[in-house]
């Protein structure tokens, strides 16, 4: 994989890398050294007239030092750009012409835009400067994101200048496949605190929302900062102009003076840079969750999740009960027209009579899948036990049932999460608490929820709100499925 990074080896130590974490890199090796050096560092790059700026630091390093060093940089690194580092030194190191940023295949570029720069110092209070901040916690960033394995660039390096047009130009050009720009927030309110994300409606605006949804729930968790209301944009320019998926992250309020104190501590950068690369990189590995519903249809309760899941654009599985598809076949339908599975719960829920033997089992069945065909006109492959394939009321007869029904060509779904939603007087926080302690993180998670409960579809959108980093998937023969 061709790196666009510097190598160094040399009397600082050995440093391999991209220019953001050179830079501190660089000023903490400085600071080593003593602060002389500093000072004929720079009289050194007033001094020498040099059209390689690498050879040029090799001899700053020998004349500072009286040692040789080994400093070698990536093809096409031969633009020299001019950066200040936050602090004040003048600082030359080479630049990369856009096009040599191209990624290769396979990499994934991450474009990360600190705002402002130069004389534009975004937001200032008592000597925070927003430029400064959004610099040092894009450095932070950048290492997360390079130990992650990805490929990362930054529009700025330095204190410099650029034109938002710029900005959106190099993430286009780049071809990134991220474009994340950092800001702080200000406010009239002196009590206005926390992290506000921001994403354009006219870029690939559910991509771009879905980005900043889960960027703020990482970050929120790494910092423990007041979450706020993610916020559509028509206009800030380099969200709008960039064609990949992108946001602008306002980490915290520099008016807030508690805020701004942490803003400034590397320690506070380095949680909320965590936060953020590990959202990104959640964004960029989806994990799947599988809702399914079981028990209905009903009348209301079955037509209120449709309407939330047709407003998310959701597809989710359920599992019907025969005799309430006989009751409500509209509503049975209305699940098939709008893209949803269906699997067969049961005819009739009636633990004792349903699992008598392996034949009223598949009498039972039998009846559901056939008042499902004349409903729907589906003819369901899937199906759920009620009470999940080992329950208390099957022992005797599951493994027996299990097998018959394999061998017709039938796949049974059991859940690895659940609302637990099928209690009496079901509590709705409890029901989002037991969503997100059931899910644990899992890669696959396939949901038990009923749709016949009305606390269930009266939380139901907190608990997808709880779950940004899953792609919401509905099952289907090709599914493997989760079995006790
Ligand atoms: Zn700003
Ligand atoms: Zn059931």
């Amino acid at each position: 994989m061709r790196k666009s990074g510097l190598y160094l080896s040399g009397p600082y130590g050995q440093y391999t890398g991209e220019y953001g974490d050179y830079i501190e890199w660089r000023e903490k090796s400085i600071s080593r050294t003593g602060k002389n050096i500093i000072i004929f560092l720079l009289a050194a790059v007033m001094a020498v007239v040099s059209v390689n700026p690498i050879a040029e630091y090799r001899n700053q390093i020998k004349a500072a030092s009286g040692q040789e060093s080994q400093v070698s940089v990536a093809e096409g690194a031969d633009k020299e750009q001019f950066f200040l580092i936050p602090g004040g030194q003048q600082e030359t190191i080479p630049g990369v012409p856009a096009e040599n940023l191209k990624k290769e295949p396979g990499e994934t570029l991450i474009l990360l835009d600190p705002g402002h720069g130069g004389e534009d110092e975004g937001c200032s209070r008592e000597g925070a400067e927003e430029k400064e901040i959004n610099l040092r916690i894009a450095y932070q960033l950048q290492k997360k994101l390079l130990e992650m394995g990805y490929r990362v660039h930054l529009t700025r390096n330095g204190d410099r200048e650029l034109t938002l047009e710029e900005r959106a130009k190099e993430a286009n050009e780049t071809g990134a496949d991220l474009c994340i720009s950092l800001h702080q927030n200000a406010s009239e309110e002196a009590g206005a605190e926390g992290i506000e994300i921001w994403y354009s409606i006219q870029n690939q605006k559910e991509e771009s929302e879905r980005l900043s949804r889960i960027i703020q729930k990482y970050a929120v968790q790494s910092t423990g900062a007041v979450s706020r209301e993610l916020v559509e944009s028509e206009e800030l320019y380099v969200i709008r102009e960039c064609t990949m998926p992108s946001c602008l992250i306002e980490t915290g309020f520099l008016t807030n003076n508690a805020e701004r104190k942490k803003l400034e501590s590397p320690e506070y950068q380095e949680q909320l840079a965590k936060g953020i690369a590990e959202g990104i990189n959640a964004y960029l590995h989806p994990k799947t969750m599988y809702l399914t519903f079981d028990d209905g249809p009903s009348e209301e309760n079955t037509a209120r999740i449709l309407d939330i899941l047709k407003a998310r654009n959701i597809k989710a599985t359920f599992f019907l009960v025969g005799e309430n598809v006989e009751k409500h076949p509209e509503m049975a339908r209305r699940i098939v027209q709008e893209g949803h599975t269906i699997g067969i719960h049961c005819y009739s829920h009636d633990y004792k009579a349903l699992y008598a033997s392996t034949d009223s089992y598949l009498a039972d069945f039998e009846k559901a899948r056939e008042a499902v065909k004349a409903a729907t006109g589906v003819e369901a492959k899937l199906f759920r036990f009620p009470g999940g394939s080992i329950n208390a009321h099957n022992k005797k007869v599951y493994q027996q049932i299990a097998r018959e029904m394999t061998d017709r060509g039938y796949i049974y779904y059991d859940w690895n999460a659940s609302l637990e939603d099928a209690v009496s007087n079901p509590k709705p926080e409890t029901l989002i608490q037991n969503a997100v302690t059931s899910t644990l993180d899992r890669k696959k998670v396939i949901m038990l929820a009923h749709d016949v409960i009305s606390e269930t579809n009266q939380c139901l959108e907190e608990i997808l709100d709880q779950f940004p980093e899953y792609q919401m998937e509905p099952l289907s023969e090709e599914i493997d499925p989760i079995q006790f």
